[in-house]
């Protein structure tokens, strides 16, 4: 058997507050393999911001361990985790964050300036991410020139331009109209299948998680997979 691509060991997050200790996530297990797509769902203040983040090497557990490729990012100093973050993930947002002073090909490209820079070949990638999500023709305008769709569009592509080993989508389609949002959930679906990378997906839309080959839901600070959801009695 070969080993997981991810895995997520007994991880937990705390909150210290004023009004005490907040435990959002406890003892969550997780593995997935290399082409695998998860959506997550889960109730408002659950906890699935704070799991993408941490997957994210964004923020750090208060136990637990993460290990992506072999690689556990919170052994790595600033630096080096600076980098992991770089290479090997890949963020999409519920809004895109773009860079509005950039034109759509630079906005892709903002990704591998810490590295090699816009080289040659990170350009031509750029140009056929765009070319494969329908922006051929957009790659010289601004954010403000594009529709929210195309605007999210150009955001899976800065997500995917290092070819990171896991894409994290935090509610990717949350402002997005309902025929725009099965457009953009379509692209993430076939994109993680070309790409081969690991999709990760929180979502408030069960049909788009429904759409997932695998499908857990945030409960009590661990994830649970969505069959067995169904056998959980239901109170109240
Ligand atoms: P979700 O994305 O599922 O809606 P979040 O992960 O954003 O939930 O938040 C989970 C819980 O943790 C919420 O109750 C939130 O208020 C709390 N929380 C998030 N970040 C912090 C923080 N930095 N300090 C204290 N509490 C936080
Ligand atoms: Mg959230």
């Amino acid at each position: 058997m070969t080993e997981p691509t991810l895995s997520v060991c007994q991880l937990a997050k705390d909150y210290v507050t004023a009004d005490g200790t907040l435990s959002i996530l406890k003892s969550l297990d997780l593995t997935m393999q290399r082409g695998e797509a998860l959506a997550i769902t889960g109730p408002s203040g659950s906890g699935k911001s704070t799991l993408l983040y941490m997957l994210g090497a964004l923020d750090s557990p208060t136990a637990g361990r993460i290990q992506l490729e072999g690689c556990d990012p919170f052994q790595l100093n600033a630096a080096q985790q600076a980098e992991f973050r770089n290479r090997q993930i890949g963020f999409i947002f519920q809004d895109h964050h773009l860079l509005p002073q950039c034109n759509v090909l630079e906005n892709v490209l903002i990704p591998t300036l810490p590295g090699a820079g816009a080289t040659p070949e990170s350009e031509a990638r750029a140009r056929e991410l765009l070319g494969r999500v329908g922006l051929a023709e957009r790659m010289g305008h601004r954010p403000a020139q594009l529709s929210g769709g195309e605007r999210q569009r150009v955001a899976v592509c800065r997500a995917l331009i290092n070819r990171p080993a896991l894409l994290l989508a935090d509610e990717p389609t949350g402002n997005l109209d309902r025929s725009t949002a099965e457009a953009v959930g379509s692209l993430l679906l076939d994109l993680n299948r070309e790409q081969n990378t690991l999709l990760i997906c929180v979502t408030h839309s069960i049909e788009l998680a429904h759409r997932f080959p695998r499908h857990c839901e945030l409960q009590d600070g661990r994830l649970v997979d969505r069959e067995s959801v169904n056998t959980v009695p239901v109170r109240g």
